[in-house]
């Protein structure tokens, strides 16, 4: 929306006006809304469509009372009840003047500051962690959304197989295409809503950032409850005596009881048994077969494929229990005369022990974590020295939050964080079309280090002040109005005192 501003008649008001909270700089008409769904025009004045959300600290069940039909005694309010968080707090773009919201109020005695606004996330992504066994695709394969390359596979965790998706050279390094796309997926993801992604030479998945995953169009219950090393160290003593041989098939390390350090010390007699694959140390076997969303995480589908003639050593009748790390796959084989393996019901006595490799196995499901760098200009929005801000976020002063959820900061320069998008509030993300994420960024500080940091004093509001309704001065839009969100239970309360040296936690 860049066409030229509508001619006015002198003394009315324009029929468009402009909003420069992004480099867009849409013109908007009378009753409408700018290119990002954010902004819009009513009567004439700019208006932020999205009400600004604000965290109460309470952990009962009572029904949240609108903001309107309070009844505020401003001297009450303390910071250790009520948090502005950014989201529907608007923008500073190009961040020439204060952030929108900057908020005073005391904490445990301390007076304290958070500065609030909705940044402008050119360099963003989000890395998912989806709980399966099944092979996705090989790392570094590309990952699309509506077929276009939005991310790649990154190195599999315990467990879990890994995206990052996103990041600047997709939204702005590729074709138009690509980076809508990549926005897009990435919002959607952030919000918590389900997003279909195909992976080159992998699998079909669906993800939703708290929901168990799709994978080929299979819901995914489980995550494993080790490697296949690792089952057999869980399981072994339940195993002795009941099965002579046991084998846990997983893709990156298969177990062998027999042969494993954990049947060695409770005198797991040898049966002869031998296994294709590449042997790491005793009873434990790389690369048995290839990856896939069979048994354990490979392409199996039948087990014995990975088997070979057993030694001299083994016996006819050897009952032998093949299963995979989730307790999914389970079969159970006896030697023939021919020291051949011959599939047989599963007896009562191993289906406890199947059950219990299940019983161990957490719910399988998606994470999403938001990771942005706010080491830009959004930071003149907090100070006039930005390094300044940064410094005393890397010095653990001041503490930065998500729509009041907690993040992670990397080390290092800048101002990387990390949060999980399940512990803000719902709809927390927006975009605009350049394209880049819109994510609530809350920056908070004892008053004695804001001005200590070079913060914009002169534009400090009470807390009591933004819960009725009021704005900063700095604002040039106005809000569609305020809701409340009780915090998530269990997350730290974002308005603490951050940690000086030689102190304790506050929390
Ligand atoms: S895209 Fe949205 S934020 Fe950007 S100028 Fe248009 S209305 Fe404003």
């Amino acid at each position: 929306m860049t066409e030229a501003p509508t001619k006015r008649r002198p003394g009315a008001k324009p029929e468009k006006i402009r909003c420069d909270a992004c480099p867009v700089m849409c013109y908007i008409a009378e009753g409408r809304a700018g290119a990002c769904d954010r902004y819009a025009n009513e009567g004439g004045d700019l208006v932020r469509l999205d009400p600004l959300t604000i965290l109460e600290n309470r952990e009962d069940d009572t029904p949240l009372v609108p903001f309107l039909d309070r009844d505020w005694d401003g001297a009450l309010v303390s910071g250790e009840d009520h948090f502005v968080t950014a989201i529907g707090s608007g923008t500073t773009y190009p961040d020439y003047k204060p952030a929108p919201f900057i908020v005073a109020a005391p904490v445990r005695g301390v007076d304290m500051i958070t500065v609030v606004t909705e940044g402008i996330f050119s360099y963003c992504g989000a890395k998912v962690k989806i709980d399966t066994d099944r092979h996705l695709g090989p790392e570094c394969a590309p990952v699309r959304a509506e077929g276009e390359v939005i991310g790649h596979v990154t190195t599999s965790e315990y467990g879990s197989q890994m995206l990052s998706l996103g990041g600047v050279e997709h939204l702005t390094g590729g074709s138009k295409k690509e980076g809508r796309a990549t926005c897009a997926a990435l919002l959607a993801l952030c919000n918590c809503e389900e997003v279909a992604l195909t992976i080159d030479g992998g699998a079909e998945i669906a993800v939703r950032a708290g929901a168990a995953p799709v994978v080929n169009g299979v819901r995914e219950e489980r995550m494993r409850v080790g490697c296949g090393s690792a089952t057999i160290g869980m399981f072994a003593a339940q195993w002795k005596g009941l099965v002579d041989e046991v084998v846990v098939v997983d893709d990156h390390i298969t177990g062998v009881v027999s042969e494993h350090q954990a049947g060695k010390v409770i005198d797991w007699a040898p049966t002869g048994i031998r296994i294709r694959g590449r042997r790491s140390t005793p009873g434990r076997y790389f690369q048995v077969a290839e990856p896939g969303t069979g048994w354990g995480g490979t392409n199996l589908t039948d087990p014995l494929a990975i088997l070979d003639p057993w030694r001299d050593a083994a016996w006819p009748g050897l009952s032998l229990l093949m299963v995979s790390t989730t307790g999914e796959n389970a079969a159970y084989y006896e030697l023939n005369d021919d020291l051949v393996p011959v599939q047989k019901e599963m007896p009562e006595r191993l289906l406890p022990s199947v059950a219990r490799i299940e019983e161990n196995c957490e719910p399988a499901l998606a994470s999403v974590l938001f990771m942005a760098g706010a080491g830009g200009s959004l930071r003149s929005g907090v100070t006039e020295n930005p390094v300044s801000l940064t410094r005393s976020v890397q010095s653990r002063l001041t503490r930065v939050t998500c729509g009041g959820a907690p993040v992670t900061i990397w080390p290092g320069g800048g101002i990387t964080l990390m949060a999980d998008v399940t512990q803000m509030p719902k709809d927390a993300f927006g975009y605009v079309p350049t394209p880049a994420l819109v994510a609530p960024i809350e920056f908070t500080m004892t008053a004695e280090d804001y001005a200590a940091l070079g913060g914009h004093m002169d534009y400090v509001m009470p807390l009591s002040e933004a819960l009725k309704g009021a704005t900063g001065r700095q604002l040039d839009h106005r809000l569609a109005g305020r809701r409340a969100e009780r915090a998530k239970d269990g997350t730290p309360w974002p308005a603490l005192p951050g940690t000086r040296r030689g102190e304790r936690a506050a929390q």
